[in-house]
């Protein structure tokens, strides 16, 4: 059965049985589709909460400079302590501030470009979405990006947000050099070649050194992909999943806890023609909120709609240029955890986490997602010279997740995961400083930007000690 007819299918019987329970669902989604004040600074209310909603804080002022100049000004002038804000996509605790919460939605756009090189000045406010398509215009586009367009360059550059591709870097890889705003007001600038030492220790930092407010990107011309999505065998996966990661510009795939199914997508540079650009209403999204009405919290109904995702999947195809394929809708609010695995490791930690999973009987019905990230250069990137195989784990935004994440926490550690900054993890600087052979010149660097924690929050304190 085609997936469009499967969905439409599995549609008409939710509406016959479940409205309520579909509305329930509905009434999760976010607008993020629309074009929202993303950095979601509150209209009125006092609290910044991010996307799923698990990390909030009341801080004392809401600051949104106008220039990289008031934004020095404001440092030279004060003393209290800032955090910065992206477009509230992580769900760690790397925002939340007591002092002043401060937005770059202002600071955004591209400031030059130099299409024979194929380079880019943005500023780093500016958000995904509105940058890839001006990219297009001019030619360009990223090597590769992740799943959704919501990010701004600086939140994206400084977790290490990636996509899948075992040759292919992360987001932050595309930057040659950025220009920073410094505890005490000061602006510095870096590349490979000039202030090599902020350069590699800046650039995937969280904010912790110091404010980014332009970004120089690296990227190529436009290119088109086409994006294959069905359903397939996990264990001839697994068994093939070298071939298939050396064969495809970029392949993921998606294993349920329960079912020996998963589902394959992958993407290859092509000239055919464009087609399904669109994600209609009958989308992943709208698969997954079905699922979750249809199951429950039911684990034995959560294995029968799992088992159902080999069939929904089948022959979806989509073309496009990078960019449109690359992000898919992400209406429906979730809570995830995601580390970075060496790549012999990450598919024995797939088992084990799946182990783990079905034993305790965890009621979790979005699928794993299984990618694979180049190693690079930066101190503090989950990728530090390290190929990888990152895997993530969601629980829909109103179901529990702590005991779950936990347990999966312990599994990821097992393998030598590094975890995913703008994802959840339970580890500390213990843990933290044993997977970065950098973490000390990270933390001396941070000193020496930052001597007195301006930029500090607490989840900082508890990774890097100040
Ligand atoms: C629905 C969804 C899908 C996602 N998909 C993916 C995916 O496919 N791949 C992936 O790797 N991740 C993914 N993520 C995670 C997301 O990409 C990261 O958490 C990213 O950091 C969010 O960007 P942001 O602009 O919202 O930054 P925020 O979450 O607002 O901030 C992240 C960090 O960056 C810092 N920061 C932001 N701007 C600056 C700046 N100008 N200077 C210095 N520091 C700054 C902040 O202080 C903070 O420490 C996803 C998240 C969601 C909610």
């Amino acid at each position: 059965m085609k997936r469009r007819k499967f969905l439409r299918n599995t549609g008409i019987v939710l509406a016959g049985t479940t409205i309520a329970g579909y509305a329930g669902i509905q009434r999760l989604a976010s607008k993020i589709d629309e074009p929202i004040d993303a950095s979601m600074i509150p209209n009125g209310s006092k609290v910044w909460s991010n996307w799923s909603g698990n990390q909030s804080c009341t801080p004392k002022e809401f600051f949104i400079p106008k220039s990289e100049l008031e934004l020095a000004e404001k440092l030279r002038s004060s003393t209290e302590k800032m955090r910065i804000v992206g477009a509230g996509h992580s769900f760690s605790p790397v925002v939340p501030s007591n002092e002043i919460l401060s937005s770059l939605k202002e600071l955004n756009g591209i400031v030059s470009y130099d299409i024979e090189k194929s380079q880019v000045v943005v500023k780093a406010g500016t958000h995904l979405y509105q940058l890839t398509p001006q990219l297009h215009e001019l030619g360009l586009a990223f090597s590769n990006l992740g799943d959704i367009d919501r990010q701004t360059v600086g939140g994206a550059v400084s977790t290490s947000t990636h996509g899948t591709g075992s040759t292919l870097r992360s987001i932050s890889s595309a930057v040659i050099g950025f220009k920073m705003v410094t505890a005490e007001g000061a602006i510095v600038e870096c590349s490979a070649d000039n202030n090599a030492e902020l350069f590699y220790g800046g650039t995937v930092a969280l904010g912790a050194l110091g404010i980014v407010t332009e970004y120089t990107l690296q990227l190529e011309p436009t290119y088109k992909l086409k994006e294959v999505v069905y359903g397939a065998s996990l264990k001839e996966t697994m068994l093939n999943f070298s071939k298939l990661t050396e064969e495809n510009r970029n392949f993921e795939f998606f294993p349920f806890l329960y079912s020996d199914s998963c589902v394959h997508k992958l993407m290859n540079v092509t000239n055919e023609a464009e087609k399904n650009l669109k994600h209609g209403f009958f989308n992943d999204d709208f698969w997954v909120s079905s699922a979750h009405v249809l199951s429950g919290q039911k684990v034995k109904n959560i294995k029968r709609v799992q088992d159902l995702g080999r069939k929904v999947y089948t022959e979806e195809e989509r073309v496009g240029y990078s960019h449109q394929i690359y992000s898919s809708p992400r209406n429906i609010r979730f809570n995830e955890i995601e580390y970075q695995l060496p790549i012999e490791k990450g598919l024995a930690c797939l088992d084990e986490l799946r182990y783990v999973g079905q034993k305790g009987d965890f009621p979790i019905t979005y699928p794993i997602e299984v990618r694979t990230v180049e190693g690079d250069d930066f101190w503090m990137s989950p990728f530090y010279k390290r190929k990888s195989i990152s895997i993530s784990i969601h629980q829909i935004v109103d179901r529990e997740f702590l005991p779950y994440f936990k347990a999966f926490d312990k599994v990821f550690c097992k393998y030598e995961g590094r975890p995913h900054w703008g994802k959840l993890t339970y580890q500390n600087k213990e843990y933290v400083s044993q997977m970065y052979s950098k973490y000390d010149d990270f933390v001396a660097l941070k000193q020496k930007f930052d001597p007195t924690s301006r930029f500090s929050n607490d989840y900082l304190v508890k990774l890097f000690g100040s």
